[in-house]
């Protein structure tokens, strides 16, 4: 490594002695040694290529730290750099290198915002070296996105990336498919995609309209005759709840059924729905109602996960006891987990604040190393050990007067809460008290301003309540951001007019508008603003030169605003709950002590917090009970801390087994989706529908006559759908020939039939019957791997009852999950042979 970062140097003060002429000439070398070398030959040289570019086009020349952090993505392992350091500059030490196989690169970000911000803003390095980069965005168009993913470099959000791969996967055309093979992909903030995100799957939907309201209504009601603990118990830590015998007996005798698992008609997924909808699933803590819906809060971000539903019937279950309108009525027509779809990347990398403590995690199902970079200036943050209330009344009431104290001495703080509930709360009570604050929660109104309420957390008096790690990737700049201000001081003079000393600023404004509209155009200029800094080359001169001056007034009071609060002792992070994980808290304080400033976290808790009631165990409770005589007095102790640690750890290790189970269900899921996706591929790309079909109808064939020579079985399994496609009466044409071992007869008879299918095609287009078949396969493809996810997600909900005592869930699964796909493939077979002998195509 040392040589490495060594002979990077090297080359650097070779380069920047060069004019860009001759730096282009450079890459163009680089680029054509490729032909004959490997990526790691001419690592030193682009590396240190990229961050001269930098330098020349964007102003930052790549620290050591970030170097070294290129070169260890390049390794594809995951880098942990404290917030602020600089992750993404370095990533495009690795990301350039890697789009130069010409094979695409992957930038990954959690939130549009951040995309569009990385890609504009790195953009012109890319550009500098040649290389093309695209951005997609949920709401691109295909043609868009295409082009975007067919650049040497991609910025894109986890959940666009992944619904993107399995809209792919279910495309009825060539031209609908937007992605191509996976090549090198980069994951930015990557602990919140690949741990926090992970345990739901991402489940692309069709509308299915047969939901049966009946059924679900009933089941909510007899879901609330059932008692706590008599009829079922919860497993709060699991998120489970098993129904008791006594339970059983009561649901089945209130519905007046025989049984719940009557497979015409079950109920006990309904019912066990209806229960965790009632008893699991807290409003305004694992989701918000609005405009009539049911939205997913991401327990960890505290963001609304928009397009998402709980699968297997949760969702409606909860939309029923919310009595709002059925959004679903939908079927899975594909799903994935972020776990398996990022393994599909033969290489991948990742940044991060936060992955240290979740290294065992990445290690074992990623396959990942953890690397952890030191600051490249010293931090000197002050984490204050914990103060510990005995009631959550004196907790608040703590906050309360500390934010106060904060707020009147200047400091600005910012505080942590855990749920979208609490952080409202705690506004009403800063309203009550006249305490000015901003709130960052899931409400979309608050997610739009989201990193302009962070970018200006740091200024004087600034009080900001937010759910946790909200904002993740914007940093918080002292004395606020310089460049945000400017922004918004050019949109209220140039497209609001609303600053009150318009004329003040008359001589430029004037200049603007003139030049604007002497190009005619006047949409550019808001193009040009709400693209600052980034589309500052590209804007009128006009423009410019206003930006310019305004960032140099501001710059002024903001330098001075910058040392007043590094005196006061630079930002404040008050966490008012311990979080289930201790990344998320680390994420949280890592909002302080950004660039070697100056700063202080501290954690609030209380004894009626949920972490401790659940998982404190009595212990602490007796202890502090005892040290503790005064209940408006905290107990600030390290053994404290860490026995709050210890607890954290304990719920850590918790998550990580669900989230491996969720792994390791899916990962059975997985080798089949691989199966299926590759087939459709085939199908899509290539023009091997004859040979497909042919070699569809010659294993039917085999598998008939076998059951035929053999039992005159035809009617038995099976035998519902061979009757339905009337194919036996096919079959029994030919039954004279059965008897002799001349298979051929038959064979022959297929080959016929498939040749006079394509020789109707001379009446037609030949694509045109290509396109036709493709079609019917597919769909046909899709119908039955829609029916078999059905039966899966029916299969892993009940797993666990059925094999009760007895046999290990997962490998019980297993052997359900191959059963079901076999049946899968028989039905699309005998579903295809009847499509293509039976019915005229055209
Ligand atoms: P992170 O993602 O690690 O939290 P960012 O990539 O958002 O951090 O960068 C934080 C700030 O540091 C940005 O404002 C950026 O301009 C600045 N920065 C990054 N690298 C350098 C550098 N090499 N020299 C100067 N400033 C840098
Ligand atoms: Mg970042």
């Amino acid at each position: 490594m040392k040589k490495l970062i060594y002979d990077i140097k090297v080359e650097f003060n070779n380069l920047n002695k060069k004019s860009d002429e001759e730096l282009q000439v450079k890459i163009e070398k680089l680029k054509n040694q490729l032909k004959k070398e490997t990526l790691e030959k001419i690592l030193p040289e682009w590396f240190a290529m990229v961050q001269e570019i930098s330098t020349r086009k964007i102003g930052l020349k790549h620290f050591e730290t970030q170097l070294l952090a290129g070169l260890k993505l390049h390794e594809g392992q995951i880098v942990e750099m404290k917030t602020g350091e600089g992750k993404t500059l370095a990533s495009t030490l690795p990301v350039s290198l890697n789009a130069l196989l010409m094979k695409g690169v992957h930038v990954v970000t959690v939130n549009d915002y951040l995309a569009e911000r990385d890609q504009k803003w790195m953009g012109k390095i890319y550009q500098g070296l040649g290389l093309t980069v695209g951005l997609v965005k949920s709401t691109s168009t295909i043609t868009e996105k295409k082009k975007s993913y067919f650049s040497d470099i991609t910025y894109v959000t986890n959940s666009e990336l992944v619904f993107d791969y399995l809209r792919d996967s279910s495309a009825y055309n060539l031209n609908e498919v937007v992605q191509r093979p996976f090549n090198y992909c980069v994951i930015d903030e990557i602990d919140s995609i690949l741990i926090d995100e992970a345990r739901t799957p991402l489940i692309l939907s069709t509308s299915k309209g047969d939901i049966n309201l009946n059924k679900l209504y009933l089941a909510k009601a007899v879901a609330k005759l059932l008692k706590k603990e008599i009829h079922f118990q919860l497993d709060e830590k699991r998120k489970e709840i098993n129904l008791t015998e006594e339970g059983y007996k009561e649901a089945k005798e209130k519905l007046g059924k025989k049984t719940l698992y009557d497979a015409d008609d079950p109920w006990i997924l309904e019912i066990l729905n209806a229960l965790k909808a009632e008893y699991l699933f807290k409003k305004n803590k694992d989701y918000i109602v609005l405009n009539n819906k049911v939205l997913i809060v991401d327990e960890f971000t505290g963001r609304i996960m928009e397009d998402r539903r709980w699968s297997l019937g949760i969702h409606e279950a909860i939309e029923t006891k919310e009595n709002v309108e059925l959004g679903g009525g939908t079927k899975t027509k594909s799903s994935i987990t972020y776990q398996n779809f990022f393994t599909l990347y033969p290489k991948l990398a990742g940044m991060t604040g936060t992955a240290k403590t979740a290294e065992k995690e990445f290690q074992d199902i990623y396959n990942l190393e953890v690397v952890v970079l030191p600051t490249s200036k010293p931090m000197i943050r002050k984490d204050l050990s914990d103060l510990v209330y005995q009631t959550e009344l004196a907790k608040w009431k703590a906050v309360l007067k500390k934010s106060k104290e904060c707020f009147q001495k200047g400091q600005p703080v910012l505080i942590g809460t855990a749920s979208v509930e609490k952080s409202e709360f705690l506004s009403e009570l800063f309203k009550i008290s006249n305490i000015p604050h901003q709130v960052l929660n899931a409400k979309p109104e608050n997610v739009r301003r989201e990193s302009e309420i962070i970018a200006q957390a740091g200024e004087r008096s600034a009080v900001t309540i937010a759910t946790n790690m909200a904002g993740r990737g914007t940093d918080i700049i002292l004395g606020g951001n310089p460049i945000f201000k400017v922004k918004q001081k050019l949109s209220e003079i140039l497209l609001e007019k609303k600053e009150k000393n318009l004329q003040e600023y008359e001589s430029f404004t004037n200049k603007i508008s003139q030049e604007y509209e002497e190009t005619g155009n006047l949409e550019k200029l808001e193009f040009d603003i709400s693209n600052l800094p980034y589309s500052l080359e590209t804007s009128l001169p006009s423009l410019k030169d206003f930006y310019n001056s305004l960032y140099k007034e501001i710059s002024i009071t903001w330098e001075s605003e910058n040392s007043l609060i590094k005196s006061l002792g630079g930002l404040f992070v008050l966490g008012t709950e311990r979080h289930e994980t201790r990344r998320i808290d680390n994420q949280l304080r890592g909002r302080a002590g950004r660039q070697g400033d100056p700063g202080s976290s501290q954690f609030f808790v209380s004894l009626e917090d949920e972490l401790i009631k659940v998982f404190g165990g009595d212990n602490l409770r007796r202890w502090v009970d005892y040290l503790l005589p005064d209940k408006d007095v905290p107990l600030e102790s390290n053994l404290l801390t860490s026995s709050l640690e210890n607890a954290q750890k304990k719920v850590e290790n918790y998550n990580y087994d669900l989230r491996k189970n969720v792994f390791q269900y899916d990962d059975i899921l997985n080798l089949q989706r691989k199966q299926l996706f590759t087939a459709r591929k085939e199908i899509l790309c290539e023009n091997i529908y004859q040979d497909f079909f042919l070699r569809y109808a010659e294993s039917f064939l085999d598998e008939e006559l076998m059951k035929i020579l053999t039992k005159n079985e035809k009617k038995a399994k099976g035998g519902q759908i061979f009757y339905k496609y009337q194919l036996e009466k096919w079959l029994d044409n030919y039954s004279s020939y059965l008897p002799s071992k001349e298979k051929k007869i038959l064979y022959c008879e297929l080959w016929i039939s498939n040749d006079l299918r394509f020789a109707e095609s001379n009446f037609y287009q030949i694509s045109f019957l290509k396109n036709t078949r493709a079609i019917i396969i597919l769909s046909i493809i899709d119908f039955y791997w829609t029916e078999h996810l059905e039966r899966m997600s029916y299969i892993r909900e009940t797993i666990n009852w059925r094999a009760y005592g007895q046999q290990n869930p997962l490998s019980e699964y297993n052997i359900e999950a191959f059963q079901s796909f076999k049946l899968m493939f028989d039905q699309i077979r005998l579903c295809m042979i009847y499509y293509f002998l039976k019915n005229p195509i055209i």
